[in-house]
């Protein structure tokens, strides 16, 4: 049985298919290009997010009245690995671009859908969500940006940070306070958000050496006008409805982690099978293999795990325990698991023949973006009482 057979069975033939496909893609010359762009310092280029489109990728979970695949958030995991196999920020980012077309196709108006979908599922109308401020990530709630009530719409002001994709979008999902609206005043709504250059709208680049491939930026409104149909998630409920889709991104990002430090350990085994010191390959000194082994043992420990909380969000559970536990323990263990590799591997594992440092450097941003480790800490410790309290046999002895 192979690492990923208990997803894959999981799935239908349709969607096996649409793996197979993906892996397809993957391989060859977008594989080629990730490592060559990240080696010069860039970014992958646009085009591939085009040529991801064109093959429906866009619209892997949008129901098929509007033109998507209709996949199971099982089926999105398994092709967000596939990807991450290959570079984890490209991976992270065509997710999350994936993710807002989902969003507007489950949760937009008719006017919304018409106005957007197309656009999106072609890739002519990229969108990613911008929540996170300069003065707070964690601490969502107390954002500044303000949609201000003007006639016909509303006027964005504020700056929006690590805004994934920032650089490249058309339109963001953007949380921001309304000002002043009678009873909903200072409650935090979301809006589609058309975003056009100019005096209004700036973006500055979010450099992150090693990991351009993510094109973090900000982004800076000044009164920049939306009309009233762009309001996407009302106010008082767009807080909500944000983390929940942050909780089931938790599961997503634990997938890719775990799927890039498996290829990280799949190209360490190959070399050390074939690089001699002392006579006889790496794997042969026993020092050596029981590094390797102890990669391998947390690594499926941890693939078991997100298994586990992406069935839970898959059977529509909150899973607000299981996805935290599952992205906390993910991230490290593949942080950690990334850079064995690479030690494993002598200086060529940092070398640019292999993809390991890349991954390296682009994995472990994964412990900022969608909570970071103490907020995913803080969250299990919440339900500590309710996952795991007092249990009826205990009750029985200690009643
Ligand atoms: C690669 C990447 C992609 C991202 N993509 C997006 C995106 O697409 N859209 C978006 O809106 N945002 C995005 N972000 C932003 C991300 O969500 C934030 O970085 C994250 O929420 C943390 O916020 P912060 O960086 O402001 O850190 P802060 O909130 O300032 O936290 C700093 C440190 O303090 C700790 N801390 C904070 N509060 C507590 C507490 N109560 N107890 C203990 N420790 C605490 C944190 O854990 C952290 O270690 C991205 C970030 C990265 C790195």
């Amino acid at each position: 049985m192979s690492f990923y057979d208990l997803y894959d069975q999981r799935l239908s033939a349709e969607e096996r298919a649409l793996v197979g496909a993906a892996g397809d893609f993957c391989r060859g010359e977008f594989n080629a290009h990730l490592l060559e762009s990240h080696t010069q310092g860039r970014a992958y280029d646009v085009s591939w997010i085009h040529r991801w489109a064109k093959e429906g990728f866009l619209g892997l979970q949008v129901p098929r009245d509007f033109g998507g695949h209709d996949a199971s958030f099982l089926c999105k995991v398994r092709i967000a690995q596939t990807m991450a196999e290959h570079g984890f920020a490209a991976a992270f980012a065509i997710n999350n671009l994936q993710g807002s077309v989902t969003r507007v196709a489950r949760s937009g108006s008719e006017k919304q859908r018409a106005e957007f979908l197309d656009g999106m599922l072609s890739g002519r109308t990229l969108c990613a969500a911008a929540m996170s401020e300069p003065d707070g990530g964690s601490d969502l709630g107390t954002l500044k940006t303000k949609a201000q009530r003007v006639d016909g719409g509303w006027l964005i002001s504020g700056t929006k940070s690590w805004v994934t994709n920032g650089l490249i979008i058309q339109s963001a999902n953007l949380l921001a306070r309304v000002d002043p609206v009678g009873a909903e005043a200072g409650d935090i709504a979301s809006f589609l958000v058309p975003l056009t250059d100019g005096p209004t709208l700036r973006r500055e680049e979010l450099v992150m050496p090693g990991a351009r491939s993510f094109r973090l930026s900000c982004l800076i409104f000044q009164d920049h006008f939306v009309p009233d149909w762009c309001l996407f998630i009302q106010p008082g409920q767009a807080l909500k409805s944000s983390m929940a889709s942050v909780n089931a991104a938790r599961v997503h990002v634990a997938a890719m982690c775990v799927a890039s430090a498996r290829a990280a350990l799949s190209e360490a085994v190959g070399y050390a099978g074939t690089r001699q010191a002392f006579g006889k390959p790496l794997l042969g000194h026993q020092g050596f293999g029981w590094e390797l082994a102890e990669v391998s043992l947390r690594l499926e420990a941890a693939n078991a795990l997100v298994l586990r909380a992406a069935i839970a969000v898959q059977a529509g559970t909150a899973a607000l325990t299981l996805a935290a536990q599952a992205k906390k323990f993910a991230v490290d263990v593949a942080v950690w698991a990334l850079d064995q590799c690479q030690r494993a591997m002598g200086a060529a594992g940092a070398s640019a023949d292999h993809r390991l440092a890349m991954l390296s450097s682009e994995t472990r941003l994964a412990a900022f973006g969608d909570g970071t480790n103490q907020m995913l800490l803080d969250r299990i410790a919440k339900g500590l009482a309710k996952e795991y309290g007092c249990s009826p046999v205990q009750k029985e002895f200690h009643p």
